[in-house]
This record gives C-alpha cells, sequence and structure tokens, in this order.
C-alpha cells in the first residue's frame, strides 16, 4: 500500500482502538485524546494525519519542532502540539512560543523558569508533571515519592496551571503498576488529567484511566 494511504488507515485503526477500549472500561471515546508523535518524521509523512482531520501532535524535543512546525500551522492553524520530551532551561522561551502543552515538568528549576517565561509572555500553557514511576537513573520525571508535594508547589508557589501526571514505564516491564501508580498519584494530588500510553500499551492505559495517550510508531510506522 501506498505510504499516505497506510498512515491514514493506521490513524483510523488507532482512533477505532481507543474508542473500543474506553467504551471497554467503563468510558467514552471523548474521554481519550490521542496524540499522535510525529518526531523524526517531516511534513510529508505527518500531512496525511492533518488532511484526515487530526490536529493534536506531540514532539520530543524543543528545535526539531521549531523546525518542522510553524510552517504547517500556517496551512493548519489549529493544530494543537505537546511538549512530551525533556525540557531544559534555556529552551523554555521557545518551549512557550511554540508549545500548547508541556508534559514534562520534572524539577523546581524548570517550574520557576516556565512560570517566568509565561508572565513574561502574558499566556498560560497547559503542563503535566512527569513522574519517574520506574525510578530509572536515566529517565526524566519526579521521584513518585516527591510527586504530589511538587505539583502542590507548582500550583502555590510557581502559579502553574497543573492539569494531570504523565509517565513512561520501563521498557522492559508490564505497564500496568506503573499506570496505576500514575493514577494513584494524580489523586492525592487532586489531577484530573493521565498521560500515559504508548503504541505498546495505549489500551492497556485506557483500561488504567488515561485521558491522552502518546502514539507514534502505530501511526507513522518505525523510527529510522
Ligand atoms: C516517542 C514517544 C512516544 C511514542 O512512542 P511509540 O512507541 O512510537 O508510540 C510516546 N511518548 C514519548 C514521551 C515519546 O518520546
Amino acid at each position: 500500500m501506498e505510504m499516505h494511504s497506510r498512515t491514514a488507515k493506521n490513524l483510523a485503526e488507532v482512533l477505532q482502538k481507543i474508542a473500543t477500549a474506553a467504551v471497554s472500561a467503563g468510558r467514552t471515546e471523548a474521554d481519550v485524546q490521542l496524540i499522535a508523535v510525529t518526531k523524526t518524521f517531516d511534513a510529508t509523512d505527518i500531512l496525511p494525519v492533518l488532511e484526515a482531520g487530526h490536529r493534536v501532535v506531540g514532539e520530543n524535543r524543543v528545535q526539531e519542532a521549531k523546525a518542522k512546525w510553524p510552517p504547517l500551522r500556517e496551512q493548519f492553524p489549529d493544530i494543537e502540539l505537546h511538549l512530551i520530551g525533556p525540557l531544559q532551561s534555556n529552551k523554555v522561551r521557545e518551549a512557550v512560543q511554540l508549545f500548547n502543552v508541556i508534559h514534562t515538568v520534572d524539577r523546581p528549576k524548570i517550574a520557576e523558569a516556565l512560570a517566568a517565561e509565561m508572565t513574561r509572555a502574558g499566556c498560560q500553557l497547559r503542563l503535566y508533571v512527569q513522574v519517574n514511576t520506574g525510578g530509572e537513573a536515566q529517565k526524566a520525571g519526579i521521584a513518585p515519592s516527591e510527586a504530589v508535594a511538587f505539583v502542590d508547589r507548582c500550583r502555590s508557589e510557581f502559579g502553574l496551571n497543573i492539569e494531570g501526571l504523565m509517565c513512561i514505564p520501563p521498557f522492559d516491564e508490564a505497564p500496568d503498576a506503573h499506570f496505576a501508580m500514575l493514577a494513584r498519584l494524580a489523586e492525592e494530588a487532586g489531577v484530573q488529567k493521565l498521560s500515559m500510553g504508548m503504541s505498546g500499551d495505549y489500551e492497556t492505559a485506557i483500561c488504567f484511566g488515561a485521558t491522552c495517550v502518546r502514539v507514534g510508531s502505530a501511526i507513522f510506522g518505525i523510527r529510522a
């Protein structure tokens, strides 16, 4: 099959599976948002998804997003762009200009820098706190034991609009316990949204309450 029609077909299949998983979990399709993860793919690869009417997309690097999305936004002004990868302090200004939602707030320094930049720019982005549910040294995210206090601090000290929690479970473990932990921490912290689930496990994540799933390769194919 030609590459582009395959992408559109994959998108339709993923949306169908999301709807089915939501209904099986006693929820509705509208409760779960699909973030189509476009990292490493270029405009030609992404167009079929935009042309199919999908507008919610995710990137993991500020520099890559900055090169790719401004031209696409001229064509599709209602694109909602999510940052799902680590954010460095020196990229905060560009990130606030480019993204609508940031999923990776994970330390006071970044929370403070985001607060200052959003005040300066006169905008409020939607934000998630990333939790390192597996306690992996190489992975970003706040420790689970510190997550609730950190959300409180983001709100009270920095005035941030934290709408939910995000996690990336360890690659080599069943994700269930990690999704359950994130849901429990969100309840304790008093946030409503859960960003969890990728190509291999988004249906499981929906079962555990995911409100957005971040799906790349199941739509666009294997990344180079
Ligand atoms: C790349 C990426 C995804 C999507 O991964 P797939 O397995 O291709 O669906 C989701 N979340 C984050 C944080 C990513 O970096």
